[in-house]
């Protein structure tokens, strides 16, 4: 999917924000008529029916409500899936909240991080979304571990007021990929144990964890936390395994299946990146493509095929994961100064 950056404001301080350089800098906002643009963009060689809408926080655009609007009115379009902290979702109109192609991801932090007004605040708007708008079955919670001593107890009761079977999990990259002279396995081997403790708390909740595009590599994992994990699934087998094959518990509780690929973010003044991690490395003007095909297939052949030639770590260079391009070594991010990025 890719996603259209509408506002470059936020509410929040999210401590890891991975769109650092853009968020509560010298804020921008996208015009209507380049929303227009980025949309027919997005989903105009038919690759695409479904399209992210992002910030900053996206709820606070200024023109939110009609940017939706032409996105719901868009034949093309199946669903639009916006990424909220859901502080301010009030300011939606009634009829986009109803509308069953708007989708969330909602980006939940500890009221710790966002305040607590703020966490009952968004508690508040999801329930309403839920009971008044009937969007019980149309968002989901997403969850940033962003380091060792992460205390995610906040999740509990949000996971019985909503009956939630998924939760989105990513492993934060810092900011620059700055790990203060750590490799990546070593960051990544930091953040195991809290890892692998939220994931059997969310399979013993009947909530299957879903990795996104920054997850911990498959060889930080010893052979007995594999078989550890997949037991605490096979407790559940009965309310899980429905319809699902043997690979999906792979791809679910270790994420691999996928390398990550080009997400495709359009900024507000329509230059666009491969994603937030290496937003820096990786501008580009929509105008100076034919297509959202064409785009994705420039990041495909500058970046992540040039990527898989470069390691961080002894272990990956021989590794079968990294030729056969299921395993980066963690976010290409890390070793963004080595890939010859045009
Ligand atoms: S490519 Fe590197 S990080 Fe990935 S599984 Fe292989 S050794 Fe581990
Ligand atoms: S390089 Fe890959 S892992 Fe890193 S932020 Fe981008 S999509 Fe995610």
């Amino acid at each position: 999917m890719a996603n259209i950056m509408v506002t470059e404001v936020c509410n929040l301080h999210c401590p890891y924000c991975f769109a650092g350089e853009f968020v509560n800098k010298t804020p921008k906002e996208m015009t209507l008529d380049d929303f227009r643009t980025a949309l027919d963009f997005v989903l105009g060689d038919g690759t695409k029916n479904q399209v992210g809408i992002i910030g900053g926080e996206p709820t606070l655009y200024t023109y939110i409500n009609e940017a939706m609007h032409i996105v719901m009115n868009d034949r093309r379009s199946f669903y639009a899936v916006l990424f909220t902290n859901a502080v301010p979702l009030e300011r939606l109109d009634p009829e986009i909240l109803r509308n069953p192609k708007l989708h969330m991801l909602v980006n939940c932090n500890s009221p710790i991080d966002m305040g607590e007004t703020a966490f009952e605040k968004m508690r508040h708007n999801l329930l309403c979304f839920k009971n008044e708008y009937g969007g019980g079955n149309r968002f989901h919670l997403s969850v940033n571990i962003y380091k060792p001593d992460f205390d995610y107890s906040y999740l509990f009761p949000l996971l019985d007021d909503f009956s939630f079977n998924m939760i989105r999990i990513s492993i934060s990259v810092p900011q620059k990929g700055n790990l203060n002279g750590k490799m990546p396995l070593e960051y990544f081997k930091e953040m195991k144990p809290v890892t692998i403790r939220l994931i059997k708390d969310m399979l013993h909740r009947g909530v299957v964890p879903q990795f996104d595009c920054n997850f911990i590599p498959p060889c930080v994992f010893t052979s007995d936390e594999r078989e550890e994990l997949l037991n605490t699934k096979s407790k559940m087998q009965k309310s899980f395994d429905k319809g699902h094959l043997p690979w999906y518990w792979e791809q679910a509780i270790f994420c691999e299946r996928y390398n990550c690929s080009p997400v495709i973010d359009i900024l507000p003044d329509l230059r666009t990146i491969r994603c937030f991690g290496l937003s820096e490395y990786t501008k580009q003007n929509i105008n100076d493509f034919s297509s959202i095909s064409e785009l994705r297939r420039h990041y495909e052949f500058t970046v992540d095929r040039p990527a898989s030639e470069i390691w961080t770590d002894d272990a990956c260079s021989g590794c079968h994961r990294r030729q056969n391009v299921k395993c980066s070594g963690g976010c290409l991010l890390f070793k963004a100064d080595r890939i010859a990025i045009r």
